[in-house]
Parts: C-alpha cells; structure tokens; sequence
C-alpha cells in the first residue's frame, strides 16, 4: 500500500541507532552495577531496547555493569540478584517479574548494604530509595483518547470496544495503563457514545493467554467489535491473530505500546492504529544517574534531576522518589519520529516488509 511506501522509504538517511554521547568534561564514575529485566516474552523492549540501552548508559558513564534477564522465573530472578550481590555490585537496578518477589530481592540486597532503583515497574511494599519509569496512567489515556480519535475519524456510531488490559495481577504499570484507559472511556460510555462490551486481562504478562482471552472476549460481544485497547505491542499482535481468523483485522481499531518492530511494521500496513513510544534511552540514563548518585551519596538533584515523591500505598514509611518520563503516541503520521529518536533505524523498521 501507498503507506508502506511512504512509511518505508522514508526520505532521510539512515541514521546509527543511538546519539553519540556528549562529549563532556564531567569525570567518569566508577563503580559496579547489575541490572536485572524481567522476562523476553511479554515484550520485545527488554532485548530491543532496555538491555542495550542500560548496557550503553551506565559503560558510557564510567559504571561497570552486568546486564541480565531472568527470562521470566522468579527464582531465576532471585539467584540472578544474590550472585551479582555476591560479586560485589553497589547498586541492583530491577525491573521485577511482580512486586513481591522484587520487594524480596531489596531486602536481601539491604542486607548486604546493596541499593536498589526500581526500574520501569515500581516495588509496592518494597523498600527502594529511587522509581524511573514513565507517566503510566498517561499512557492508558493516550491509548484510549488516540483510539477514541480513530473511532471519530471513521464516524462509527457507538463502536463497541474490548480492553485488553496486560498482567494487572502481578505490574502495578498494568493497572495503571488500565485506569489511565478507563479515565477516557468511561465518562463515553456512561453518556451512550461508545459500548465496552468486554475487558479481559493477560494475567503475568503471559502473552500466550492474550489470543484465546480475547478470542473469549469477542465471542462474548457476539464477533461485534470496532476497537480494541490492547496493553502493548505484543498483546496486539495476539489479537490481530484472532482478527484475521475472522477477516477483520485491519478493521479494527488497535491499540498497543513499545514501538516494537512488529507493533511498527503492523501500524505501517495498517493492522494497528498507534503504539506508545517510551524513549528508553531517557529511561536508561536517569536508571544510570541514580545509580551514580546513591553510589557517591550525591543528591540526584545535583544533577539536574527532578524526581518527585511516590507514594507506596502498601508502605506508606517507604520514602521513594521518582522520575517518571512522558510518553509519546505514535501512529502511521509519525513513524518518522521513531527514527529521528534514534531508536530504531530505517532498515531496522523496514526489515521484512
Ligand atoms: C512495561 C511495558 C511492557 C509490559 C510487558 C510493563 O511494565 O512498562 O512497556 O510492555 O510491562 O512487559
């Protein structure tokens, strides 16, 4: 199709996927960190994105590191953590497969005069001094609101829509990209311009129960849907399996979020409708800055850092201050973005289609 085309010739030269680093005449930290991502299943990020950019941040910086993911077991996780605790890191920067078991792992780090920065999903009940992550209900609004905007756009009357809402059981970021949603839709639903006609969740992020819990949900809402909420980029791709089965992807508003290739490649060729644009890069670095300062003891204000206080409902004495970063909608009208970013380049983009 003509979008393909144009999304995929884009007319700039390819550029090299990361920035180069300011050259600076700051002094290099030293130090040793270990970084632990959660799973490679419930989205491309961690390997796409996270581990090279962590990789990057905390080397260009002058931080020894030691990037691992715990392929989503949480005694891998746990044993990941005591080994590097082992060999000595300053500081763990998590991004734990749910809350209690990463809560678990502060603890035993604690013991060991180790600190943690909780990394993308925030420990509840834990112990952490620093939270670097996004706005996560905005981006449960931006989903929404942008596939409310498409809804319009095609003057569909009182679509019906169905939430794909990701692991609300085990992320707190679930639950608020599920709140963020509801905040938009339901004010429409309640006035009659739109009908939910089912909300399923992929309990654990377990991206394998995404296709049969929506192919339940759209059998529930007797086949009828017009757009779809799904949480991210994966969870998207499992429903547009189940679309097709019945002929109708590509006719349905989609949701998702991670700029994935796949998630890219499929708003391309119009098979989804936006995807939410997290700059990692910007996530990597602050997770790197707040590393740095508890490892010198400097307040990370010091280094043009504004955090904010978080408040922790299962522990209301856990003291966390957080940066949480803007997302961004992506759609077909923006892809361009992605690579102006330095996130993805244009033979990364196009590779396959
Ligand atoms: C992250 C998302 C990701 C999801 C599944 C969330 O905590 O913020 O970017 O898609 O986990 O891995």
């Amino acid at each position: 199709s003509a979008d393909i085309v144009s999304a995929c010739s884009l007319d700039s030269p390819p550029t090299s996927a990361a920035a180069p680093p300011a050259e600076g005449t700051a002094e290099k930290a030293s130090g040793k960190v270990g970084v632990i991502l959660p799973d490679t299943t419930s989205s491309t990020r961690y390997e796409l994105y996270d581990a090279p950019l962590l990789t990057q941040a905390l080397g260009d910086a002058g931080i020894e590191a030691d990037v691992q993911n715990a392929q989503g077991d949480k005694n891998k996780f746990a044993s990941i953590a005591q080994n590097m605790i082992g060999q000595g890191v300053d500081v763990l920067i998590i991004d734990s497969i749910d809350a209690a078991s990463g809560a678990g792992v502060e603890q035993e780090a604690a013991a060991a005069g180790v600190d943690v920065i909780d990394y993308d999903r925030v420990n509840l009940g834990g112990t952490a001094p620093y939270y670097v992550s996004f706005d996560n209900e905005d981006v449960g609004r931006l989903q929404a609101q942008t596939l409310v905007d498409c809804l319009e756009a095609q003057d569909i009357e009182k679509p019906k829509i169905i939430m794909m809402n990701g692991g609300t059981d085990v992320d707190n970021n679930a639950v608020l990209f599920q709140k963020g949603a509801h905040s938009v839709l339901d004010p429409l639903a309640d006035a009659g311009d739109i009908e939910i006609v089912a909300e399923a969740t992929v309990k654990g992020w377990d991206v394998e129960n995404a296709a049969p819990a929506f192919d339940q949900a759209l059998t529930s809402a007797g086949g009828d849907v017009q757009g779809v909420v799904a949480a991210n980029d994966d969870i998207a791709n499992a429903v547009n399996g189940v679309l097709k089965n019945r002929g109708l992807d590509g006719h349905v508003v989609l949701t998702g979020q991670d700029a994935s290739v796949e998630g890219l490649q499929n708003i391309i060729t119009g098979k989804q409708s936006m995807t939410i644009f997290k700059d990692v890069t910007l996530e990597a670095t602050a997770a790197s800055q707040l590393a740095i300062a508890l490892i010198q003891g400097t307040d990370p204000a010091d280094a043009g850092m504004t955090l904010a206080p978080f408040e922790d409902p299962e522990a209301p004495d856990h003291d966390l201050q957080a940066l949480l970063l803007p997302a961004q909608v992506i759609t077909q009208a923006n892809v361009q973005d992605i690579i102006d970013a330095g996130a993805l380049d244009l033979d990364e983009l196009c590779a396959g289609i």
